[in-house]
């Protein structure tokens, strides 16, 4: 794949389990909007290279401005909600994406189109779905990576990166989900490169 102007390959685009997330020894908030569904949640997506490498924090003249983002800030909310200490709105949360990941696209993304990009993305996919119809849902049971990364696969027509956490008591959790996704923001691809995954060979996938 050719790098485009901004010089990166493709985009990580990173969904997090919120039951694994508030099952860490430093647990986890809930919102001030409330409860979040119990789905896969935006986690961020991350301009990547090649090589497994990335660019971080390309621009500090262009901070987030949530004045952008007004007309699609409830459904971030919805769908890109912060589990992190002390309960926040998110702003903090995507400040600090769009500071870190999303100034690397800004030529190619504006703040809007970016954070609009990623709520299309979480549109566009159906992980917990794909899953279920393998009869693999969040239920406190344990899980086969094989299965899990099977179901995955065939949900999304791409295989990707998972990522596990451990619990408080140290048990292997299905925490992330690293898709794929071309310089456009939208087209999924096959993973050139996969993150770390901390998976073990069998993983729990909790309730939430
Ligand atoms: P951790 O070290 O907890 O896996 O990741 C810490 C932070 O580093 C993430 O929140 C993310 O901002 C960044 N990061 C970790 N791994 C990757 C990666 O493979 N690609 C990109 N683009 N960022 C990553
Ligand atoms: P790790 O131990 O996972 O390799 O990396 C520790 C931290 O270093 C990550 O959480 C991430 O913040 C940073 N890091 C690792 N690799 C890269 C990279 O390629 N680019 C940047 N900007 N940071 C990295
Ligand atoms: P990253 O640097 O890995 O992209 O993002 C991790 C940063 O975002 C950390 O500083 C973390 O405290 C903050 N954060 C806020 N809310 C969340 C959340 O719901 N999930 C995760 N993984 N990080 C969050």
């Amino acid at each position: 794949a050719h790098a485009n102007a901004q010089g990166f390959d493709f985009f990580y685009f990173v969904l997090q389990w919120p039951g694994s997330y508030c099952d860490t020894s430093s647990s986890c908030c809930y919102p001030t909007t409330g409860k979040p569904a119990s789905d896969f949640s935006i986690h961020g997506l991350w301009p990547n290279y090649n090589n497994g490498g990335y660019p971080s924090s390309c621009d500090p003249n262009n901070p987030f401005d949530i004045s952008q983002v007004s007309d699609i800030e409830s459904q971030l909310q919805t769908s890109w909600d912060s589990l992190s200490c002390p309960s926040s709105d998110g702003t903090s949360f995507w400040t600090h994406e769009w500071d870190k990941h999303g100034t690397c696209a800004e030529s190619l993304f504006s703040q809007h189109a970016y954070f609009q990009s990623a709520l299309n993305l979480r549109s566009s996919v159906n992980p917990l779905g794909g899953l279920s119809a393998a009869g693999i849902n969040p239920d406190d049971g344990a899980y086969s990576l094989t299965a899990i990364q099977n179901a995955l696969t065939s949900s999304l027509g791409h295989t990707p990166g998972v990522q596990c956490s451990s619990d408080a008591s140290g048990n292997n959790q299905l925490y992330q989900l690293y898709i794929c996704v071309a310089t456009d923001a939208s087209t999924l691809i096959d993973c050139p490169v996969f993150p770390t995954s901390g998976c073990s060979s069998t993983v729990l996938f909790p309730s939430f």
